[in-house]
Parts: C-alpha cells; structure tokens; sequence
C-alpha cells in the first residue's frame, strides 16, 4: 500500500494544512471556558461522519466521558485530553483533528485509516472543566493517580488503555504562559515530552518510538513557529500517567500547549497541535517516524519557566539618602467567575533583584527611571459612576494610581486604576507577592503608571483591556 507522501517527507504537507484548517477547525469553540454540556453537542454530528461514539465511563459528579473512534487499521492511537480541567486547549486541536478525518470523499485519509485505528477521549476531568480548574472534583490531581487510581477518571483511562492496549499513546495537557526554549526569550509553544518508564530514564523500544515522534512533529512545527518548540524536563514521577503508561508498553508522547504571543485564547496554539497530531498519525502509519532518531529528540532544547508578562530593566530607587537599582519582573494570574467569563487579572511582582536570565513579554528599558510609590486620589468619590467621571488621563498624568470609594464596586475588573475602600490599607508595591502598582518617573514627571501589572505610558492611549485590581 502507497501513501501519498506526507507528514516526514513533504515540506508542503505542513503548509497545506494549515492552509486548509478553516474547513475543518470547530468554528462553536473560541475560548478555553466551554464546558461538557457544549462539548456533547459538538461530538453528536461526528456519529454520523465514521466516527462511534462510546461512553467510557463517568466522572466523578456523573459526567459522561466518551470514547471517539475512527479507523480499521491495526495501529491503535489514543489521544487524551483535558484531564486537567483547565488545559482544554487540545481538547479544541481534537474537535478539529475530528473534522478532518471525517473527510469521506478524501482518499489519503481513508487509505490512513486503513492502517490505523484512532482513539480520542476529549476532556477526560469534565468535573474539573465545569470549573476550570486543574483538579478533579475531589481535589486530586488525576496526573499523580495513575498507581492509586482513586479517581473515576483515572479507572476510565486505566481501564481503557489496558483493554485495547494501543501501541501510541498522546497525553495533551497545557502549560503556563511563562516557559521559553532554552535559555532563549522565545516562548515553548509546544513542549514535547517522551516520559521515562524508571528512575534511569532507559530508553528501550517503546520510549524510543514516542522520541522518534516527537522528532517528526519538531521537524513539522519548525516550519510555522521556529524555534518556539521545547522538550519538558523528563525525571521520572512514579505516580503520573504519562511514565506509567510508558512503562505499560504504550509508546506515549506528552504535549504541552504553551504559550503564543497576544493568543490568551490559545486558537494558533490549538492549530500547532492540529498539525504536530495530524502529522504525528502520518508518520505512525506510515512508519516514517522510524528515519528520526533519540540523538534529534535530545537535541529539542529544554524549557524553562524564565518569561514574565512585564520586565523592567534597571529601575532605580531611593531610600533616604541610599539609591540601587533593579529589575522587576510582573506576571498576570488569570482570574474568573466560577470557571466561566469574566475573566480578570491579578498582576503581581513575580521577582525583584538581577533579573539578566529571565524576559519579559513587553520589556521596559528603565535605566533613566526612578521608583515612586502608587498614589490614592484625595478624595473618597460615592461609587464607581462618580470614578467614571473623573478625567482619566489627567489623573494619570498627576500619579494617581487608585481611589477611594464609599460604595465598592461587585464586579473586579470594572476600573482602570486600583479600587480601594475609604479605610481599605493596599497591599502594593515593587516587592514580590505585592500588587504591581507604582509609578516610575523620569526627572520630577511621571513616565508610566503600573497599575495591577498593566503599563500605562503617560500620554499614550489607555489600553482597553487594562483594569485595576479591588482593595476589599
Ligand atoms: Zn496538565
């Protein structure tokens, strides 16, 4: 049997896909906040498009976990996602991997399912989902029950995976916003790992195959996001799913949806992992992946958690009649409303000191600057209507930073400056673990305003999407 030439050998393949993603990508998913009831729906149509649709089990408050599968061939492919509620990110890449196979008129994709058969448990911690958060609805990070297996969800994949024993198996997880390739600034939008099976870290067939794999999506990805491709740190933990699978006899593949630049969302993310997937079934089915080799694994610099949201280079500071100067690195934590939209930040002081190793998404040269401390308006205004009245930009002109209200506000981001009660004490400043708000002159004139993490450049326009941080 011939297949088109494709995922290992054919530079177009890559470019082809993406060019052709609208047709398949799930236009109802555009943010990481859906939930089981949607995904249901989504799922439904695929019954009717060579896909079946079985109910592994459920989850712990009685959610429906399904099984997708599509395929005669021999090759046995699972694919999970989302067993940590909130890294939905491959969940959407699974959506829009299904929409491709369930091209019925295409040819190469009929012949690719000849040879292998395709498993896809979408949202494996719907529970979690429900929330957004990472846990499972009793609070257990299914990722360290694959021994204890005191989870409905970790049985289900147990189970699963012991009864059809698939030769590949793909772990799709999320990662923070904050890891780079290497030592360098880019940003790991995809992180690949080939998990150990022993504290050794052996590499014996089955591990080697998931390195060959990953070294062929690398070889893909490098085409659309150059040098933005990383390899996760691969000591052993005897109690993730990953390694014990691994150690099952499963040849798994870890993937890390990270970071992309001004994509919160994660849609060009998403598309990364619709291609490293489709190209990694490719490969498999066509045994292509076997020309790669563990040297060209090893060689996928590392990632490291060295990115901020804001780094400020060289500010100075004065106390009494002592001056020093330093970084200040600021990252967002995304807040939101029981797992569903608004979401809001907090942006905090992550690090202070020499901060020459680490970046910042936006950097601020700040060598000609001078720290000042965050600045209340005088005067205790009755409620936000009478806050929105105020001019903003000559406020902050002036250095104000916040105010005082008597009536505070429900909602968190309602406000460009920092909220305070009348007698509310702020916890702000330049030190870690405090809001980021202050203000950085340059001679006696106010340069920026920080004001919950987002930079506010005097005399520029104020960022839409920037809000203040509630004092309660
Ligand atoms: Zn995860």
């Amino acid at each position: 049997m011939t297949l088109a030439p494709k995922a290992a050998q054919n530079p177009d393949f890559v470019h082809q896909l993406v060019q052709d993603y609208p047709k398949f990508k799930e236009n109802r998913l555009q943010h990481r906040r859906f939930k089981h009831q949607f995904l249901q729906e989504l799922l439904l149509p695929l019954s009717q498009n060579g896909f079946e649709i079985n109910k592994a089990g459920e989850s712990f408050k009685g959610r429906d976990i399904q099984v997708l599968t599509i395929g005669a061939g021999d090759i046995k492919i699972l694919m999970w996602s989302q067993m940590h509620g909130d890294e939905a990110t491959a969940t959407m890449a699974l959506l829009d991997l299904s929409n491709y196979l369930s091209q019925n008129d295409n040819a190469d994709i009929q012949e690719l399912l000849q040879r292998v058969t395709l498993y896809f448990v979408p949202m494996l911690n719907p529970d979690g989902a429900e929330q957004f958060q990472r846990r499972t609805a009793q609070g257990i990070d299914m990722n360290r029950d694959a021994l204890a297996l005191q989870c409905p969800e970790s049985r289900i994949l147990k189970e699963f995976r012991d009864r059809i024993n698939p030769h590949f198996g793909f772990n799709l997880h999320d990662q923070n916003d904050y890891y780079t390739v290497g030592l360098t600034e880019k940003p790991a939008t995809i992180s690949f790992l080939a998990p150990a099976y022993n504290q050794a870290k052996s590499i014996n067939e089955t591990r080697l195959k998931a390195m060959q794999v990953i070294a062929t999506m690398n070889h893909a990805l490098q085409q659309l996001i150059p040098d933005q491709v990383a390899r996760y740190d691969d000591r052993f933990e005897p109690r993730a799913f990953g390694d014990n699978i691994q150690k099952w006899g499963t040849s798994t593949i870890l993937i890390e949806s990270g970071p992309y630049p001004n994509d919160p969302e994660k849609q060009q993310v998403r598309l990364m992992n619709y291609v490293a997937l489709i190209t990694a079934i490719y490969s498999i089915a066509e045994s292509s992946y076997q020309v790669r080799t563990h040297e060209e694994y090893e060689a996928i610099p590392e990632n490291y958690e060295n990115l901020n949201d804001v780094m400020i280079r060289g500010i100075k500071v004065v106390e009494g009649n002592k001056a020093y100067s330093l970084d200040i690195a600021i990252r967002k934590q995304e807040f939101d409303q029981n797992g569903s939209f608004p979401v809001y930040y907090g942006g905090r002081i992550e690090d202070a000191g020499d901060l020459s190793t680490k970046y910042g998404y936006r950097e601020i040269v700040a060598k000609d600057l001078i720290y000042a401390p965050a600045k209340i308006y005088p005067e205790v205004l009755t409620d936000l209507d009478a806050a929105r009245k105020l001019p903003l930009a000559d406020l902050l002109a002036q250095g104000y930073t916040a105010i005082r209200l008597q009536v505070m506000p429900t909602s968190k981001a309602c406000f460009t400056l920092d909220i305070l009660g009348s007698e509310t004490t702020p916890r702000w400043g330049r030190r870690p673990e405090l809001i980021a708000s202050f203000l950085m002159m340059r001679d006696s004139t106010i340069a920026y305003a920080v004001i919950n993490g987002f930079v506010h450049k005097i005399g520029e326009p104020v960022e839409k999407s920037a809000h203040g941080w509630v004092f309660r």
